[in-house]
Order: C-alpha cells, then structure tokens, then sequence
C-alpha cells in the first residue's frame, strides 16, 4: 500500500476512537457467530493500527495483540480483500509467521472497509488444522462484517449526532473543519455560526414553554438555513441555541457578511421564530496547519457577541475585539482574588461642592483597582462584567465596607461626613442587600444619614415591586437615595415620582455640551427647575470649567462635582483637600488634577 493511502487509512482508523476501547459484548456477539458457522476455536475482529492488530474482539485467544507483521489480517486491512490461508505449513510466506509458529493452520478474514474504502482490518476465523472455506461460509463472513462495520459507523455517530436537531454536533464540526485545515488545497476556508439569541432570553421561554420548545426553534432555524445554504451544505449544531457551517471553497468574509445580512435582514431565518429568535451571525477564518478547531468556534462565537453588541447582526471576527473580550474576562476572573488582596482594590474619594458658598458637603466614593500585571484598571473597564456576575454582591460589600470605615474614622476625628456609594441594580434583585448595609452600618457604628446610595436612571427602571420595595426600607431607614446619571437612560419622568430618592444627578454629558449650545443650557435649566419643584436636590456631575460652574449656580444647581474642584482623589489627597477648610469657590481656578 501506497505510504500516502496508509497515512489517510490510519488517520480513518484513529478517528473512530476503537482502538484499545473495553471489550464490548455487542462485537463479542458477531464474533462467536463467526466462529461457530466456521465451527473453529478462534474468531476476531482485528484492527490494523502502526505496527500491530489489535482485537476489538476475540474468542479462543487470550492475548489482544499481534505484531502486524506477517499479521494476515494486514494482508486484509492493505488489500480490503477476502483472504484464505487453507495451510499455513503449506505457505510459505506464512508458515514463520507469529500465528504458523504458534499451531495455526487455517485463517480466512474478510475486510472490515470504511465506506471512504480504507480497509481498518478484518473480521477473521482461525482454526488448528487445514482446512479450506465454502462459499456459503465466505458469504455469511462478509456479511458477518458488514454488521461489524454498521456497528463501528452507528457508534462513532453516537457522539457526533445532537439528538434534538438530529443535525452533526460540536464534534464533528471539529473534525471537519480539522480535515478541511489540513487539506493545503483548502486553505483559508471561511466558517460560520448562527446564534440564534441570548440565553436569558431562551430561559424565559422554555419556562413558559417547556425545555423541548427551544428544540422546535433551532429545528425552524435549521429548515430556514437549510434554504438559504441548499441542500448539499451541511448545518452543524453546534451549541444549545447555534448553528454552524462551512462556506463553499473560494467564498470571502466580506461576500458571506452581505449575503448574511440579506439573509437577516429579510427576516426569513426568523419568520416563524421571530417573537423568541434574536439572530446574528459570527464569521470567521480557518486554515493552515496551526488552525485549531476549538480556537475557531470560539473566534465564530466572539464574532457572534460583537454582532450583538453592535447595530450590524453580522460581524466578521475581530483580533482586537476579541482581545477586549479576553480581557474582561481575565479581569473578571481575577477579581475575586483583587478583593480579597489587601493592595489591590482601594477608593479615591470626589467632593461634592454646595455650589453657593463653595464648601465641601459630601463625597462620592469611586472603586480603583490596581492589577497586580495589568495595572491600574478603571470601573468602566470591569465594574460592567462583574455588576453582570454573582461577584456584585461582594463588589458592593467591599466598597460600602471600606466606606462606612471611612465615615467611622473620620467621626472619631469629629468630622461628619456623608459619602455616596455606588450600587448596582442587580443587587437590588438581593434579598439580603437591605439587611447587609443595615449590619455594616451597626458594624461600624455610622449613623444611615451619613450614608447615600447611588443607582443609576436605568437601573432604577427595571420595574419590580420588590426592587422598589427595598428603595422606600432603604429611605425610611435614613438613608439618602441617589438617581445617577440622570438623562442617559429613558428618563420617564412619571416613573421618577415612584422613587423615593431625593437626588438627582445631572449626567456629566449635559454639562460638557451646555458650555457650548444655547439650546443645552435651556435643557439643564428647565431640568433643574422641574427636579425643584418635584422636590430633588440637583447634583451637576462633570464640571470642568468655571463657565459652567457659573451657568450651573445661576440657573440654582444645588451642588456639583467635576474635575474643576477635585478629580477623584486617594485618602491622604482627600484629607489635605478637607483640611484646607474651604474648596476653592467657583470662580476660583481649577484645581489640580491629582
Ligand atoms: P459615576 O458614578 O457617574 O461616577 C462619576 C464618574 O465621572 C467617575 O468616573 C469620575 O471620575 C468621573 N468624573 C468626575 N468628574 C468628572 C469631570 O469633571 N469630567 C469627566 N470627564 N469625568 C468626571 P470613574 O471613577 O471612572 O467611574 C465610572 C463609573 O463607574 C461611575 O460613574 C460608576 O457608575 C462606576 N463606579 C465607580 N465606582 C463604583 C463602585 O464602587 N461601585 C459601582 N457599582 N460602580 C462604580
Ligand atoms: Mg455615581
Ligand atoms: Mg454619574
């Protein structure tokens, strides 16, 4: 056999995972028919792997392997045909052979022949005398190892075939797309995966509908595929909600990203699914002999996420996207450990300055982590990944925590000052939360009147009665109730006069474009008047320059906030900044950035 055919026999060999698998009573069965049509002792089925034949079944032998050479169920696997030894003493190539020395004389083995055509052995009869084979005998063999042969292929489609969809899974994808790499015709091939919607989504179906109604919706998903691809392309399953497929030889990112978005965009993938399915479509390049299958279907599902955190529902693979997603992950991995390091996490502290007289009357309290590798990280970086993980409650914890430390310290030092903390919307779904800050407040000992919460406009819209049910424990505790970043979200003003907070942030865009246009500094001006009437104290966050400090106090802006008084600053700045008695006015000049 040619070196090159035995390379690809092989390689077909060791992909059906057989070799040196347990012994298994559904092979065993096919064997001892085997031999008792034969009426012989021994029978086998016997793979021909590198330099032996290895038994994935056998009767009337103890050992399961054999040198392959001189093997004659080699002779069988290289030719894939039928072979007849009548005497092993009468020939001669076979009579030294490790079976002719061991009291063999008869053998007949019938190719077990992938449907590819590469022979992996034989099914094989052997017996002590010589003896010759009828044709009923060589027939009822053959079809003896036809069976064999269904069995192999039945089980190796076992792992390889989603039971929901019925399509080929992961693993064959795999596979596939391993050959496909290896072939140095085609490489660069591009793939594709279809993400048919966010888990959360899917989740809130299945309860409504049952686990088994999600199945009915990649099936669609897979028939309206199979329209758009043809019926010779083959659609992989390759996630719970995903599909997949290879692109033909020759088809461009770029070509399938237009062709996808038409296919999306005319809404037929989603026709029937469409009040569930928010599909988009990952797309990315494999090929050449470091492509590795796994790295591609993970660099597919990146492509997928950025298609959904983008306007388009089709992105091509991204290098330094999915370098950002790297990162977050990494960030978000590492900060149980930031946490519980006692160098890593600590507050800078920004003044809020009664924008009348100039002085200092609280602070907000900002998270600043410094990397142990990467550096220093800001919020905006991970506080998102982790406000999104179950790691949010112990985020809040850590800063309400050193916080109240702070507040603690400082009253014992006689001075009284409230600082603002930032919270997460998730941790309103807490059942504890309430109870948690009440325990760190009797822990340190700090009255609830030092302490405000911030929660962002958006978070306090996702309407839920128990969420505001914790708002109104949380005000009639003493607490102050913060709206952060106030215009940034839907900013229903009905929906505000549900929410027991008595702040309200000004977000620091409105700000930066006041300074400029007449029409914005109309916009803040009616603002405030409206948040005075419905009783608010108005916070400006973000002010840079005095012009605005100016504008902001004649229009009656409570306090502000903004690097013009202090950028968020560490401890020991912080109390200079206090010591100083007074924060430079409004009029004064900026301060330091710090
Ligand atoms: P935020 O609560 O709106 O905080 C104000 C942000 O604006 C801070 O950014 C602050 O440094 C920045 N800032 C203040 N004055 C100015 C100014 O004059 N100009 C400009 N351009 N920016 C100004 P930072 O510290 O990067 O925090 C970003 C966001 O991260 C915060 O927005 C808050 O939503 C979140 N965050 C920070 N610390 C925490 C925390 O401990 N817990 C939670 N849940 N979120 C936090
Ligand atoms: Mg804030
Ligand atoms: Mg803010």
């Amino acid at each position: 056999m040619a070196a090159k055919n035995e390379a690809q026999r092989l390689e077909a060999l060791l992909k059906l995972n057989l070799l040196d698998t347990p012994i298994s009573e559904s092979f065993d069965r096919i064997t001892r028919m085997a031999a008792q049509i034969f009426d012989l002792p021994v029978a086998a089925v016997s793979l021909t792997d590198v330099d032996r034949q290895w038994f994935k079944s056998r009767v009337g032998v103890a050992h399961d392997t054999i040198p392959r050479e001189t093997a004659p169920c080699a002779e069988v696997a290289e030719s894939c045909a039928f072979l007849v030894i009548p005497d092993f003493a009468a020939d001669p190539y076979y009579r030294d052979s490790v079976l002719g020395k061991n009291g063999i004389r008869f053998y007949a083995g019938t190719p077990l022949v992938t449907r590819d055509g590469y022979g992996l052995g034989a099914l094989c009869v052997l017996g002590t005398e010589p003896r010759t084979a009828t044709k009923t005998e060589l027939d009822a063999l053959r079809d003896l190892a036809a069976i064999v042969m269904s069995q192999i292929e039945m089980q190796h489609a076992f792992g390889r075939i989603e039971p929901a969809s019925g399509l080929p899974n992961r693993l064959q994808f795999f596979d596939d797309m391993g050959d496909l790499a290896r072939d140095p015709v085609c490489s660069g091939r591009v793939a594709v995966v279809l993400d048919l919607g966010q888990p959360h989504q899917f989740e809130r179906y299945t309860t409504v509908m049952g686990p088994s109604a999600l199945d009915a919706v990649v099936a669609e998903a897979a028939r309206a595929l199979r329209g758009f691809l043809g019926p010779r392309m083959t659609i992989y399953h390759v996630g719970r909600t995903q599909l997949a497929f290879i692109a033909p030889v020759g088809m461009s990112e770029e070509a399938y990203q237009v062709k996808l978005l038409a296919l999306l965009g005319n809404g037929e993938l989603s026709r029937e699914i469409r009040h569930i399915a928010t599909p988009v479509c990952g797309i990315a390049s494999f090929g050449g002999s470091s492509s590795d299958p796994e790295d591609t279907l993970r660099a597919l599902l990146s492509a997928a996420q950025d298609a959904r955190s983008s306007d388009s529902v089709v992105a091509i693979y991204s290098d330094h996207r999915d370098q950002l997603h790297r990162r977050t992950f990494r960030l978000l991995s590492d900060f149980s450990d930031a946490m519980k390091a006692d160098d890593q996490l600590r507050l800078v502290f920004q003044p809020r300055v009664d924008l009348a007289t100039g002085h200092i009357r609280s602070a907000e309290v900002l998270l600043r982590w410094t990397h142990p590798e990467l550096g220093e990280i800001y919020p905006m970086e991970f506080i998102p990944a982790v406000e999104s993980s179950p790691l949010v409650k112990e985020l809040t914890a850590w800063v309400l925590n050193a916080a109240l430390k702070q507040i603690a310290s400082w009253q014992r030092q006689g001075r009284d000052l409230p600082l603002s903390v930032n919270i997460s919307a998730s941790n309103l779904s807490d059942a504890d939360f309430v109870d948690d800050v009440v325990s760190a407040l009797a822990r340190h000992g700090v009255h609830p009147c030092m302490l405000e919460l911030e929660l962002t406009e958006s978070a306090l819209m996702q309407d839920c009665s128990k969420a505001m049910a914790k708002l109104d424990e949380i005000v009639s505790l003493g607490m102050t109730l913060a709206i952060d970043d106030f215009g940034t979200g839907y900013s229903s003003l009905s929906y505000l006069q549900n929410v027991p907070a008595r702040v309200v942030k000004i977000d620091r865009s409105f700000v930066k474009e006041m300074e400029t246009t007449e029409r914005e500094q109309t916009l803040v001006h009616s603002m405030i008047k409206l948040f005075h009437d419905l009783n608010y104290r108005v916070v400006a966050e973000g002010i840079e320059t005095s012009a605005a400090a100016e504008l902001l106090r004649g229009f009656g802006c409570d306090e502000g906030q903004g690097y013009l008084f202090s950028r968020p600053l560490g401890i020991d700045d912080f109390e200079v900044l206090l010591h100083a008695s007074h924060i430079p006015s409004v009029e004064l000049q900026p301060s330091q950035a710090a």
